[in-house]
């Protein structure tokens, strides 16, 4: 990610991407939504020092962007994805319906990325060892948006979520290995 991360901020007890990010190298291999083996809980990453390059590099775009502390994956339940923002798409990976996506601050921020011309996905996960579903829904969600509705924008992502996991959920294909050493 181009993205440089804010400086004061950590990802704290979150580990969220340690779960739902696959990771398919010769040292560490894990599928969809299976929490790492070396991810202790209330501790996070128990081999950091030696960690997987693609662990140093992959942050959510919480860590890089001025969201409210709200927007931590693990109390929205929500993870800004860092893949193609680069390319104008805002990817929101919606790992549970919590009641952050009734708020003021989700409909805001996201009213405002769309408002900026910045295209606006919605991803939901499948079962362990899937890959996610995803559609992008700024054309959906905009006529909430103009009209300034929260109600009706949060109709419009609930049922975005909805048609997303009737999804035919496909296989990754990853077969877990932990061999970081
Ligand atoms: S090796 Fe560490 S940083 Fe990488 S997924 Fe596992 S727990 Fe997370
Ligand atoms: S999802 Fe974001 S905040 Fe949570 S552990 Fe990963 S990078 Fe840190």
């Amino acid at each position: 990610m181009s993205l440089p991360l804010l400086p004061e901020r950590t990802c704290g007890g979150c580990v969220e991407c340690c779960r739902v990010i696959p990771l398919d190298l010769p040292e560490l291999a894990k599928p969809t939504g299976e929490l790492c083996g070396y991810c202790v809980d209330g501790a996070g990453c128990s081999v950091h020092a030696i960690r997987p390059q693609t662990c140093r590099v992959w942050f959510c775009l919480w860590r890089a962007v001025e969201l409210s502390d709200d927007w931590r994956p693990d109390r929205s339940g929500v993870i800004v994805r860092p893949d193609g923002v680069e390319n104008g798409v805002i990817t929101l990976y919606v790992l549970r319906r919590s009641d952050f996506l009734t708020g003021m601050d989700f409909f805001v921020t996201v009213a405002g990325w769309i408002a900026e011309g910045i295209e606006v996905a919605l991803s939901v996960p499948g079962p362990v060892g899937t890959y996610p579903a995803r559609a992008i829904v700024t054309d959906w969600l905009r006529p909430a948006i103009e009209d300034g509705d929260p109600e009706d924008f949060l109709a419009r992502v609930l049922a975005s979520l909805d048609r997303l996991e009737q999804h035919d959920f496909q296989p990754d294909g990853i077969t877990a290995r932990y061999a970081v050493a």
